[in-house]
């Protein structure tokens, strides 16, 4: 297949070019860097089936040549307002792509004939009301709220990918991530798994919001893009969630970090999180099991010895 995926520069982006370039596929990487790293993908300078495309999104998209696959991973990721990447200091960019950004690479998969991917998310079960989330959950999002932007945009991508199915005929599949980790996260991309893995190496206190209760369940990368691979791969028109449903509560995941660097601080920073922090997140993986026969095979030690080396040496280049 030749596949364009855009958002390529990013940490998902450059996994899913290199798993598709290592499946024998041709790659067209698309990205406006706005989160994005050029290095993310410098070791495919130079590949014969690679290319990439600056570009953003949430304007015309035009890509010579023909296409059979579209995955639409543009958008700003990061919920963390200390962050210069986190979504709510990029809120129209963030509603553009999910919204323009989603409707011009539909219109893309429409005018090549290819078939089409949606990054989804959990977040599109905002602050769940339902645990564990499966796909016929409706959710329970604030559409005014700090993380608004982010989880409207995703909202509103699913159900125009869904209409372009059912009103075009359109071949589509939607992914709702939950969260995911692994080397080329940016590091000062705010999320959890770049932050304390940064401040546990730098021997730092690891900054908990709010009382650390909270929870969340970490997929390692590898395990995420087999299962989004596998939806390509597959029939399935409806959302199926991906990933792991080992969950944890962020003060134990916290500490696990410290104990595997051998840091021990720890800091509670109660008024840093607008109000809409979910409480409590993880994924029903039923459908995903049935439909794709997949499910997480790395455990969240591992995935974080894997993950640990990349941010060590972040550091020492900065
Ligand atoms: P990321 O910030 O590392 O990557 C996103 C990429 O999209 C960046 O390279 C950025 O420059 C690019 N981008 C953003 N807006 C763009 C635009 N208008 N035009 C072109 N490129 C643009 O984040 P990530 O974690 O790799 O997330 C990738 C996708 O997966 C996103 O759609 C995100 O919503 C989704 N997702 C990720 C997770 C996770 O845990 N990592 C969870 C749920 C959903
Ligand atoms: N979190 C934290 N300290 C940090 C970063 C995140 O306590 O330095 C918490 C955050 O409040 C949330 C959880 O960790 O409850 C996961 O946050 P992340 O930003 O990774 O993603 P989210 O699941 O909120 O989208």
């Amino acid at each position: 297949m030749r596949v364009l995926i855009t958002g390529a520069a990013g940490f998902l982006g450059s996994h899913l070019s290199d798993r598709l370039l290592a499946e024998g596929h041709e790659v067209v990487g698309m990205d406006n860097f706005i989160t994005g790293n050029p290095q993310n993908l410098a070791h495919l300078a130079g590949h014969e089936r690679y290319a990439f495309i600056r570009h953003d999104v949430s304007n015309f998209i035009f890509v010579p040549g023909k296409l059979d696959a579209v995955m639409h991973f543009a958008s700003p990721a990061s919920p963390n307002p200390n962050s210069p990447y986190g979504y709510v200091n990029l809120p129209i960019q963030t509603m553009k792509a999910g919204a323009l950004g989603t409707h011009n690479t539909l219109g893309v998969a429409m005018a090549h004939g290819a078939r089409f991917l949606l990054a989804s998310t959990s977040e599109i079960y905002g602050d769940p009301l339902v645990h564990p989330q499966d796909e016929s959950y409706w959710g329970h999002v604030d559409p005014n709220g700090e993380r608004s932007v982010y989880d409207e945009a995703k909202r509103f991508a699913e159900a125009l990918t869904l209409a372009y199915h059912r009103f075009h005929g359109l071949d589509t599949r939607v992914v709702r991530i939950f969260n995911t980790y692994g080397p080329r996260m940016h590091i000062n991309d705010g999320r959890a798994v770049p932050n304390f893995i940064k401040q546990a190496l730098e021997g730092t206190p690891l900054t908990i919001y709010g009382d650390g209760q909270q929870t969340r369940s970490f997929c390692y990368v590898d395990d995420l893009i087999e299962g989004i691979y596998r939806l390509l791969l597959s029939d399935e028109h409806r959302p199926v969630n991906i990933g792991n449903p080992v969950e944890t509560t962020i003060l134990e995941f916290a500490q696990t970090i410290n104990a595997m660097i051998g840091n021990k601080k720890l800091i509670f920073e109660p008024e840093k999180r607008g109000a809409g922090d979910p409480q409590r997140r993880r994924p029903d993986i039923a459908r995903a099991k049935e439909v794709l026969g997949w499910e997480p095979t790395i455990s969240l030690e591992e995935g974080i010895r894997k993950t640990i080396p990349y941010f060590r040496e972040k550091l020492t280049q900065a």
